[in-house]
């Protein structure tokens, strides 16, 4: 499950997976994809959730693009976080 994502086309990197559970039938996904060659569009959005719902029984998905590994999102691993010099 978590190469799944980092398998996406596009898809430099991935953060802040989290998957659990609501309920015995309900499974939640959210993950930050970093996609360096900008943002994929609402077709990636929507194959993503319905690949998620078929192959693992996820169905309830949210997933934040974010186009730069040097961007400053404090869930990044720290190597790829950006803090004004490179690390
Ligand atoms: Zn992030």
């Amino acid at each position: 499950m978590q190469t799944y994502p980092a398998g996406l086309p596009g898809v430099g990197q991935v953060h802040d997976l989290h998957i659990w559970s609501t309920s015995t039938t309900e499974n939640v996904l959210t993950a930050h994809l970093v996609l360096p060659g900008g943002h994929p569009g609402d077709a990636f959005l929507m194959h993503t959730a319905d690949e998620l719902h078929e192959r693992f029984g996820i169905g309830h998905s949210t997933v934040q693009i974010e186009t730069s590994k040097e961007s400053a999102c404090r869930l990044a691993p720290v190597r790829f976080q950006h803090f004004g010099r490179r690390l």
